[in-house]
């Protein structure tokens, strides 16, 4: 069977196909600049077909879904002969709100629940459900899910995600934490719990999922039982360009000094803060870190290397955020038996998961530096001498659980 993954944002819809016999991709690709002039990038990955990378008119997302479609069922493009090889298609879907636990199958019904969803992620619901109606529109007769960033953090108990402002919000409004980067967050746990041994009960591990968004989660025997990011993705630790848990008052503030809407100073928040902020010249990790006179290679200083001190002062606070919560998050769980690094800091960088756990020695987290240095794209212990707990990196792959939730549901 074969599974179409996915991934629509307002002006970009990322696409991965999956033969899920084997569970390889046939075919990966990127529609860019959708609604205005349109771009898309087709990367045959199963044979040796030519990679398709050109601009090509995208108005809406149906011509995005119509080119995905001609491209790979093209003659010299192409992965499949034809429309009825895609069996099944799984879209990413941002926000599930209070109501999906897990993923679904998508019918009218869920279309309408989930337009109940906008007020609460106002950005990518819409365009969510346009990738959704232009699949439908397109492959009338195939049967589509969805899979919720949110779904994994159901299980967080009501101590951790009612907010402490007043509870009609909650009630009546659905203000409480959902988290994000569900997928990832299950996925790596999931391999981190084979690696403790395969049984999930009694496992504590904490996830840290740093990519240009970033998030971690607290997972008890399986389950999340806290994770960093709130109603929306903006909570929790700096990111590349969002600030992350700040007084909210400075949102009021920004807006009285730029003399802005609140609106305005939300996007100073979203856009312009984290570890940009700081920096001013990127959001990049790998410029903040060669800026900090970093060899992004091994994580090691440069010798001799210019330090930007804004470099170094964004590195810092990133990783002392990170750290603080994986400390609390250790109370959280009463304990702790591995700590994962995943995405694409998590995965690449040397030097933050140095940073973050040098933090950690003091309560006993330590890690093996020289296999740290090295860079592989596969699962890696970095676990020290006499660590308390286990410290792994691992390669997260958020579109094959979507192809695997995909499949669960439409042909269990
Ligand atoms: P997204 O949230 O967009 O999926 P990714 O998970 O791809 O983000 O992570 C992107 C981040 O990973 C960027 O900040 C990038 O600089 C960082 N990154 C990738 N490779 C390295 C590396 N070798 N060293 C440090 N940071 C890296």
């Amino acid at each position: 069977m074969n599974v179409l993954v996915i991934n629509a944002g307002s002006s970009s819809l990322k696409y991965q196909l999956f033969n899920m016999d084997t569970e390889k991709i046939l075919a990966k690709g990127n529609c860019d600049r959708i609604g205005l002039d349109g771009h898309l990038k087709h990367k045959p990955v199963s044979n040796d077909k030519p990679v398709f990378d050109s601009p090509i008119p995208l108005p809406t997302h149906a011509e995005a879904i119509a080119a995905v479609i001609a491209k790979l069922t093209s003659d010299e493009y192409g992965v499949i002969d034809c429309l009825s090889e895609i069996n099944a298609v799984g879209h990413r879907v941002v926000h599930g709100g209070r109501k999906f636990s897990s993923s679904v199958l998508i019918d009218q019904e869920v279309i309408a629940a989930l337009e109940d969803c906008i007020r609460l992620a106002p950005l990518h619901i819409p365009a969510n459900l346009m990738g959704i109606n232009a699949c439908r529109e397109s492959m009338p007769n195939v049967p589509m899910v969805a899979v919720f960033d949110t779904a994994f953090h159901h299980t967080i108990p009501e101590s951790a995600y009612v907010y402490p402002i007043p509870y009609k919000y909650f009630e009546e409004n659905n203000i409480r934490r959902y988290g994000f980067h569900g997928t990832s967050h299950r996925y790596v746990s999931a391999l981190a719990i084979n690696e403790l041994g395969g049984n999930a009960e009694g496992t504590k591990i904490i996830t840290c999922h740093l990519g240009n968004g970033a998030s971690l989660a607290a997972i008890k025997d399986g389950m999340s039982i806290d994770t960093t990011m709130g109603v929306t993705p903006l909570e929790g630790v700096p990111m590349g360009t969002r600030s992350g848990s700040v007084d909210p008052s400075i949102v009021d503030i920004i807006a009285a000094i730029e003399n802005c809407s609140l609106k305005d100073a939300m996007d100073v928040l979203n856009k312009k803060s984290g570890v940009l902020g700081i920096y001013g010249k990127s959001s990049d990790f790998r410029d903040i870190e060669t800026a900090a006179g970093i060899d992004i290679s091994n994580g090691n200083p440069k010798p001799d290397a210019d330090v930007d001190k804004k470099a170094a002062l964004a590195l810092d606070v990133f990783s002392y955020q990170v750290a603080k919560f994986i400390g609390s998050y250790i109370v959280s769980l009463g304990g702790l038996d591995a700590l994962v690094f995943t995405a694409g800091i998590g995965e690449n960088s040397p030097y933050i998961r140095r940073a973050i756990c040098s933090r950690l020695n003091g309560i006993g987290i330590k890690i093996n530096e020289t296999v740290n240095a090295v860079r592989v794209s596969e699962f890696l212990d970095i676990t020290g001498d006499d660590s308390i707990a286990k410290v792994f990196t691992i390669p997260t792959d958020e579109e094959l659980v979507i192809a695997r939730d995909t499949i669960e549901i439409v042909a269990p």
